[in-house]
């Protein structure tokens, strides 16, 4: 019998297996996968944005929801320990923008090949192509797992690692949700997170494949600001993507259809400022079109467009804009209205938000409330980040102290 069975060889997985082989437990991971980690592979677009080098109140502020569920992990086993931890296994890593921290060979599957070592060095039995389809519970007491072949493998803890369900190719077909819903957890209703957003405008198709740098996004319900921030988005045939894009829909309620976005094209300049440079623009260019005044100001697609959005009629000249019509631009330069229809599905999204209610999780230990001798680890529990290494952090550090936790209470019970 395995002392610890460890559901799940992702990134929580392995490191959960890693801190528990580590503090001597005899440990068995079980991946329904034919190989270790398939989600890393394609993150950060193939070079792993692995952690972030933050402290850990700046780590926090980048967790919309329940972050101070992540205290003790954070605490047990940080962003540096996670660098050092790879450096030594031989993968070493490199800081860039923002603090992002990658492998220096900016390769993910670098960071996959160190950890499947270290879990070789540290003695961990690895069985691929094995599918978890329960926890073996009998008289409300946890014995292991049962598997889809109706096998069932004793154990003396289980940590259940399965992810979420986002990107279901990768392996993270939210099979954890069932098997802890089973044993008796909340599961809040998976959601995507790090979204790309549809729009109930068509316009947004016409611009597909444009970037915006330097803008600001606004996200509003009714008056409420749910998020600002200046950065860069993506137009996309079914509406806005990119960056600022995707941080927006971490803050979106559960209903998000209806909801406006708002585009400040020219964050730098007051409305006054821009309406005066717009004056002096217009009356140096006399009968030139509009349309053809504005890439001085926007990128050229955009500002092909923009004329239209305003209600302009088409032709028309600097020369003839009026007051109002110049007072318009001005607003839709500093405003362009958005409506959110919906967020893309969950099968696109970067990450899942909801899973395994941090109440019934000991913060401490990663223990199960409702069963004793369960773990939980990684995005299979509800919470969520931005982009920037935090999601990987987060499984990182929450494996970690899952692992160790499950192998000191064994040998507490030995
Ligand atoms: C396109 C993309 C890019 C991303 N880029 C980044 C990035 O650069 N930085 C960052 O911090 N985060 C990034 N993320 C998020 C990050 O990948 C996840 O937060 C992280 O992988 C979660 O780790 P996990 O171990 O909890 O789950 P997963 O990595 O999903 O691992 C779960 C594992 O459990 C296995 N499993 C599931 N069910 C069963 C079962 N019944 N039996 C056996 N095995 C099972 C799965 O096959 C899988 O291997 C990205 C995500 C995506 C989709």
């Amino acid at each position: 019998m395995a002392d610890i069975l460890v559901i799940g060889g992702g990134a929580a997985g392995m490191m959960a297996a890693l801190f528990a082989a580590r503090a001597g437990a005899e440990v068995l991971l079980l991946e329904h996968n034919e190989k270790l980690g398939k989600k890393i592979y394609i993150t950060g677009k193939g070079r792993c944005n692995l952690t972030n080098l933050c402290d850990r109140e700046e780590f926090l502020a980048q967790v919309p929801r329940n972050p101070r569920f992540l205290y003790s992990a954070l605490d047990f086993f940080s962003p540096r320990e996670m660098m050092a931890l790879l450096e030594q296994a031989g993968c070493p890593v490199t800081v860039q923008r923002g603090r992002r921290v990658f492998p220096a060979s900016e390769k993910a599957s670098d960071v996959t090949k160190a950890l499947s070592a270290l879990l070789r060095q540290a003695g961990v039995t690895v069985r691929l192509g094995t599918e978890v389809r329960a926890l073996a519970v009998e008289e409300g007491a946890l014995r292991g797992v049962r598997l889809a072949d109706d096998t069932v493998i004793p154990a003396r803890a289980v940590i259940l690692a399965t992810g979420g369900c986002s990107y279901p190719s990768t392996g993270s077909t939210g099979d954890g949700f069932r098997i802890a819903a089973e044993a008796g957890h909340t599961v809040l209703p998976p959601l995507p997170s790090l979204s790309a957003l549809e729009t109930e405008e068509a316009w947004p198709a016409r611009l597909q494949g444009l970037s915006l740098r330097n803008v600001t996004l606004t996200l509003r319900r009714g008056e409420k600001v749910l998020y600002r921030e200046l950065g860069e988005l993506l137009f996309t045939h079914f509406g806005v993507s990119g960056p600022l894009v995707l941080e927006a829909s971490c803050h979106l309620p559960e209903a998000a259809g209806g909801l406006r976005l708002s585009l400040d094209l020219k964050p730098g300049l007051t409305a006054e400022q821009l309406d005066a440079r717009l004056r002096r623009e217009f009356a140096a260019a006399g009968k030139k079109q509009l349309r053809n005044l504005l890439p001085a100001l926007l990128p050229l697609r955009l500002a092909e467009c923009l004329p239209a959005l305003c209600g302009f009629p088409e032709g028309l000249t600097c020369s003839q804009v009026t007051g109002p019509q110049r007072a318009a631009l001005v607003a839709r330069l500093k405003d362009l209205p958005l409506t959110v229809r919906d967020r893309r599905p969950l099968t696109e999204a970067i990450i899942t938000r909801g899973g395994v209610s941090v109440k019934e999780i000991r913060p401490g230990t990663m223990e199960s409330r409702k069963l004793p001798g369960l773990y939980l680890a990684g995005e299979v529990i509800d919470v969520d980040a931005h982009t920037g290494g935090y999601n990987l952090q987060i499984a990182w550090s929450t494996g970690a102290l899952a692992g160790r936790s499950a192998a000191e209470n064994l040998k507490g019970n030995d």
